[in-house]
């Protein structure tokens, strides 16, 4: 079976991508597994930062590499976070899985604090997925989308993680962390980019990669 590692030490995520990738008959490798520690992401761009740990990723283990840059892109603060939603309060600790989650708590009482007078409480995810079948591949796969929401007053639910708890679907009326983790892979930023990279793996990599057909973006919100 081909080996895909993922180059995250995010546990939310790796989570995701893995159950996103689950009907695909590839092999999921956490790059963690593998000694790969997290590469730098010093670019203003959501695209080069995906390149960038894809790449690192393929050049650590010769192997194809799999790699999300996402954030959250708030309309009353011009965008913002965006890139740097993880280390919005501040940098991570690396590798620490407690240290991420009080991260996002810090992360998330920020933005609310920052948005405490705003009535445009509108926001989208934005996730491009970069796989680099190795680290010189002068045509690497890349597939992006967004998923559109709101800024609640207060932190709803406990599922999923990052800014999950603030996000409200509006036609759902419900945030990101009230989804069950299907719901949400469903309709997500994330899972919208996983199932086009998914169809564009299995129209190059052939039948050996589909176990089961991968579902298409499926979004009733749009
Ligand atoms: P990255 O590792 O630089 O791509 O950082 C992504 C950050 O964006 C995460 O740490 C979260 O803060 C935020 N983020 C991205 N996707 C999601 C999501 O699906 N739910 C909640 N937060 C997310």
């Amino acid at each position: 079976m081909r080996k895909l590692v993922i180059a995250t030490n995010n546990v939310g995520k790796l989570n995701e991508i893995a159950a996103i990738l689950a009907p695909l008959e590839v092999e999921i490798v956490p790059q963690s597994t593998l000694g790969v520690g997290e590469a730098a992401e010093p670019h203003c761009t959501f695209i080069e930062n995906a390149l960038a740990k894809a790449r690192h990723a393929s050049a650590h283990t010769g192997l194809p590499a799999l790699a999300d840059d996402s954030g959250i892109c708030v309309a009353a603060l011009n965008g913002a976070p965006g890139v740097y939603s993880a280390r919005f309060a501040g940098e991570p600790v690396p590798g620490d899985a407690s240290g991420r989650a009080a991260q996002d708590e810090r992360n998330n009482r920020k933005l609310l604090e920052m948005l405490k007078r705003e009535t445009n409480r509108k926001a989208h995810y934005y996730c491009v997925i970069v796989l680099t079948r190795r680290a010189d591949d002068p045509q690497p796969i890349v597939c992006e989308a967004e998923w559109q929401g709101e800024i609640v007053m207060a932190p709803r639910g406990d599922g999923g993680f990052g800014y999950d708890p603030l996000f409200l679907i509006p036609a759902l009326q419900r945030t990101g962390a009230e989804l069950k983790a299907a719901e949400k892979n469903r309709i997500s930023h994330r899972g919208q980019a996983l199932a086009l990279l998914a169809s564009k793996l299995s129209a190059e990599w052939g039948a050996a990669v589909t176990k089961v057909a991968p579902r298409g973006p499926r979004n009733p919100l749009r």
